[in-house]
């Protein structure tokens, strides 16, 4: 069954909340790192260039920093699946997600099957470097 409107554009509000929140939090990471030479960062301005977040976290070896970015990276593709309308489909299986997986992972991209094969799977891989 596909998801209605109001279900869609709940998610919608929740994944946009929850990026900006990232985002916010990822800009303080990097201006911890950084000292004050990046204290601008943590402004009101939330709108800037996400290449301008990428370049300032290139050289960031930051465990936390990296698994927020990797985040972000999974709520824009799940922006991106709202407005193609594939949101909420396994991208392995192509079934639906279950609502209660999405409403804790709105950024989730694979049913719960799927997403323990594929962490199985790389599982023993380590962490990917930036
Ligand atoms: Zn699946």
């Amino acid at each position: 069954m596909a998801m209605s409107k109001e279900q869609i554009e709940i998610f919608r509000r929740t994944i946009a909340e929850r990026r900006e929140a990232l985002l916010a939090e990822i800009r303080e990471d990097v201006a911890r790192s950084r000292d004050e030479s990046y204290g601008a960062l943590a402004g009101p301005v939330v709108d800037t260039a996400d290449e301008a977040v990428a370049d300032l976290l290139s050289d960031l070896d930051n465990a936390e920093t990296s698994r927020d970015l990797n985040e972000l990276r999974e709520l824009e593709a799940a922006q991106a699946r709202l407005d193609a309308g594939g949101y909420g489909l396994c991208e392995e299986c192509g079934l639906e997600i279950a609502l209660a997986r999405l409403r804790a992972v709105p950024g989730a991209a694979r049913c719960v099957k799927c997403q323990s094969v594929h962490e199985k799977t790389y599982a023993n891989q380590g962490a990917p470097k930036l």
